[in-house]
């Protein structure tokens, strides 16, 4: 029978649990609502939403006068906000307050004169909404060798939330190198979550005691596949997973030790069924009727 250890930090964390709480509280005090964009990367989490009446919409067009539209955790950018209000729409704004530290760096960077460099994946919902508090004087990249177009005072650089740390001092570090002497200030600005560097660091301890490790987690979402990356790096059979019934009987041994961790926008119960499926062992070895 193989023995199944989580990792120590895994599944959601505190801004996905508040963004979830708030849509569940608003349902019960107002009923349905329209969230913009899906309220986190997980099918489990947004189906179970739309059971109780939260529809997910792509634009505010879809959302009619006098309705209720919800905000994601990942934030929104300034014209979506102002919109949302001219259209006299009720807000319910569950932007994590990480994301929101991170909105606010940029636009403050933005009006005391810097260029801003925000290290991140340029199309994710996130970035964008980071990118328009800048007002037109920011550029999202993963590259350093990006041409980056300096403000009066020089150039920031901050961070994507999900990036992680050493990633971005990498990044920074780079470009900062590249820029030096040409720019009047370079100013670096850490806005990474602390919550997803727990979750990789977690993991890597993990890795360390297991035979293999198993990531649950949406493949739409940016932090569960950076984690997956991350056990992989370790060296140790890693396998990415959405659910429970997509693991195979070949992917572990019965007497193997098998590490469970979970990306940020995992629910406990999607981790739990994967836990109990592997400690279940192979499918043949699995009691009737109890899967
Ligand atoms: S990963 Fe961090 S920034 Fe993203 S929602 Fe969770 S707490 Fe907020």
């Amino acid at each position: 029978m193989s023995e199944v250890v989580k990792a120590e930090v895994l599944g959601f964390c505190g801004g996905v649990r508040r963004a979830v709480r708030l849509i569940e509280t608003e349902l019960e005090e107002r009923g349905p609502l329209f969230t913009l964009g899906a309220i986190v990367h997980n099918s489990h989490v947004v189906d179970a939403l739309a059971c109780k009446g939260a529809r997910v919409v792509e634009s505010l067009e879809e959302v009619p006068v006098g309705g209720t539209v919800a905000i994601t955790a990942h934030g929104a950018g300034e014209g979506v906000v102002a919109e949302i209000e001219r259209r006299g729409l009720h807000l319910v704004d569950t932007t994590c307050p990480i994301v929101r530290r991170a909105q606010e760096t940029a636009a403050r960077l933005a009006e005391e004169g810097f260029g801003v460099v925000l290290y991140g994946e340029a199309t994710h919902p996130e970035v964008r909404g980071i990118l328009s508090w800048t007002r037109g004087r920011g550029i999202a990249t993963q590259s350093p060798e990006t041409d980056v177009p300096p403000g009066p005072r020089g150039v920031a650089i901050i961070s994507q939330t999900t990036k992680s740390p050493e990633m971005f001092a990498q990044f920074a570090q780079a470009l900062a190198r590249r820029l030096a002497g040409r720019v009047p200030e370079i100013r670096v600005v850490d806005t990474t979550c602390p919550e997803t560097g727990r979750r990789y660091q977690a993991a890597e301890e993990l890795a360390k005691s297991v035979d293999a490790l198993f990531v649950v987690g949406s493949r739409g979402s940016a932090n569960t596949r950076k984690l997956a990356e991350t056990c992989r790096a370790t060296g140790v059979r890693t396998h990415s997973i959405e659910s429970a019934d997509e693991i195979e009987d070949s992917w572990f041994g019965e007497e193997e030790r098998l590490g469970v961790t979970a990306g940020a926008s995992t629910p406990d119960d999607v981790i739990e069924a994967v836990v109990r499926r592997l400690e279940g062992g192979k499918s043949t070895d699995v009691p009737r009727g109890s899967t």
